[in-house]
């Protein structure tokens, strides 16, 4: 069976990715498995250049066939923040709660209308001597002028989806699997990785 190692310490995340990858026939295992990995630092631009780094730096550390994923949220109010910063807003010792606190704060008065956001995310692969490609699937929303529900991770109780009138905090997992950026883009990735498979 193949094995991809997903290069994030990020929870949320690896149960989500875990549980869209279940039907294929790839072993998961990602960064909170081992005990010593490289820090990875976060330094990119755009979500696409932190993805390939963290593909890269732990596909060549671990000679290991590796996914890399960035993602965050996009305010069209505040001019697209928190973007690569999505996980820091609030500061060094930022915390999921802080984060939603700040962007509420930042949002506080503003209409409904004008609260449009998307969540983006970036998914890269590499293996131990190449980054192969990177690529990308976004999910648009509205913020949400409190705190709705306790599902899913990071910005999700504010995320509300127009749609369903619910937040991912609200709704459940399988709900969110079928129209989040990072459901999107992992079809995409599935694509990629049979590709690259076929051709190695
Ligand atoms: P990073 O990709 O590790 O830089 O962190 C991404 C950050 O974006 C997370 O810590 C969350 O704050 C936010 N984010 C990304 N995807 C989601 C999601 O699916 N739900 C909620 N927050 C998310």
């Amino acid at each position: 069976m193949q094995e991809l190692l997903i290069a994030t310490k990020n929870k949320g995340k690896v149960r989500e990715i875990e549980d869209l990858l279940r039907p294929c026939d790839i072993k998961v295992v990602s960064l909170l498995d081992f005990e010593k990995m490289p820090e990875i630092i976060e330094d990119g631009k755009t979500f696409r250049a932190n993805a390939a780094k963290k593909a890269v730096m732990i596909a060549r550390h671990t000679g290991r066939l590796v996914m890399g994923e960035d993602s965050g949220l996009e305010v069209d109010f505040l001019g697209g923040k928190p973007g690569v910063y999505s996980a820091r807003y609030s500061g060094e010792n930022a915390t999921d709660e802080l984060n939603n606190a700040k962007l509420l704060k930042e949002l506080s008065g503003v209409p409904l209308e004008k609260r449009t956001a998307r969540y983006r995310s970036a998914i890269a692969l590499a293996d131990k001597d190449m980054l192969v490609d990177v690529v990308e699937g976004s999910c648009e929303g509205v913020i949400a002028t409190e705190i709705r529900g306790t599902n899913g991770f990071g910005y999700d109780p504010l995320f509300l989806i127009p749609s369903h009138q619910k937040t991912f905090g609200e709704l459940p997992l399988s709900i969110k699997q079928t129209m989040s950026h990072r459901a999107n883009a992992l079809r995409e990735f599935l694509k990629l990785l049979e590709k690259y498979l076929l051709l190695k």
